[in-house]
């Protein structure tokens, strides 16, 4: 950290800063510079929080000069992880594909839209057995019969499934049926959660809370790594802005962002991060461009009949030129999905 005195400090108020930072076991580093002072603290092994020092006399600012997190951060990491779920990377170079319905309606709604997910060429199956809903009264989720449905759709497709818990007890459930687990925006910062996911044998799908900032979703990975699991894949799902053309404004720019300072996979779902179907695919393809290591798609064959998120969901055919389209620009961008081993 380094603390920088307003220009006309006394030299008491710096000595009370650095009598404060020797206090807490740190060491103070005085630097005199032509207009103020600035004081560099070493010694801390965790992040100090820049409020210690801010609300002393004379001080201007406390920056933090070191990352909070650290074994997300690319310094601790300098190749990117591939994650693999169930036998298929994500990350390493290619652009994967999640498709599937918002939620699992019924085995029927869900094998007919997995068998057109898998001959469109998804690589994973989604669908939410436990739904996280604004409305007490919206459908919820099937629960452990949802988990059953994807259980089976694994059997007759292949695809390996994602699926969301939202509590520690779903958690345990997902865990007997799913090759990996989704934690949803309104959960990144269920700090018990993400400690449960920590502990899982299960990869963690990590999806960008409502108005998180990117060090916020760092720090929830973070917090799985911290106990143990470091097979984590992010998800930039749009956020609240005052645009109101889109459900949420898709924030595209985190994908360099994420690429800058973590080792992380970032996947993209355009589906929530737009809320509208007809800007579905031009967002993906825009996600695949910025460098995304994959999407995430809903799908429904009959949107309209759709117990959750049916103006979203794209339509069979949709989802077959979508698929196209991201093959020919992946190529374009040299991001064709190589073999790469998970590490
Ligand atoms: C979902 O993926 O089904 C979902 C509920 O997404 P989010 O948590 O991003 O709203
Ligand atoms: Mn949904």
């Amino acid at each position: 950290m380094l603390i920088v005195m307003h220009a006309g400090a006394s030299a008491d108020q710096v000595r009370a800063v650095e009598e404060r930072i020797r206090a807490l076991g740190f060491q103070a580093h005085t630097i005199a510079g032509t207009e103020r002072v600035a004081i560099a603290v070493t010694g801390n092994r965790v992040p100090i929080d820049p409020a210690e020092f801010e609300s002393l006399p004379g001080v201007r600012e406390a920056v933090r000069v070191t990352k909070p997190y650290r074994l997300v951060s690319r310094e601790s990491r300098p190749a990117d992880s591939v994650v693999e779920v169930g036998g298929r990377p994500i990350g390493g170079g290619g652009v994967c594909v999640i498709a599937g319905p918002c939620a699992i309606e019924s085995e029927m709604q869900a094998l007919t839209i997995a068998r057109i997910v898998a001959q469109g060429g998804a690589d994973f199956f989604r669908g939410g057995a436990f739904k996280p809903r604004t409305s007490p009264y919206s459908f919820q989720g099937l629960g452990i019969e949802g988990l059953r449905i994807l259980g089976r759709v694994r059997r007759e497709t292949g695809l390996p499934v994602i699926t969301e818990a939202v509590d520690e007890e779903s958690m345990a459930l997902v865990e007997e049926f799913a090759d990996a687990v989704q934690i949803g925006a309104r959960n990144m910062q269920n700090f018990a959660l993400l400690k449960r996911a920590g502990k899982s044998r299960l990869p963690v799908f990590l999806k960008r809370g409502l108005s998180a900032t990117l060090e916020e979703l760092l720090m929830a990975a973070e917090y799985v790594f911290s106990e143990g699991n470091r097979r984590v894949f992010l998800c930039e799902r749009g956020v609240r802005t005052f645009a109101d053309h889109s459900r949420n404004t898709l924030d595209l720019a985190i994908i360099p962002s994420v690429k800058a300072l973590s080792h992380l996979p970032i996947l993209v779902d355009p589906s929530h991060g737009t809320g509208r179907r007809d800007k579905v695919l031009p967002l993906a393809l825009a996600a695949v461009a910025a460098g995304a290591d994959g999407v995430m798609i809903e799908v429904h064959h009959e949107p309209h009949k759709a117990l959750s998120d049916g103006p979203q969901a794209i339509l069979p055919e949709q989802f077959s030129t979508l698929m196209r389209d991201i093959r020919e620009l992946a190529r374009l961008v040299g991001r064709e999905r190589k073999s790469v081993p998970a590490s």
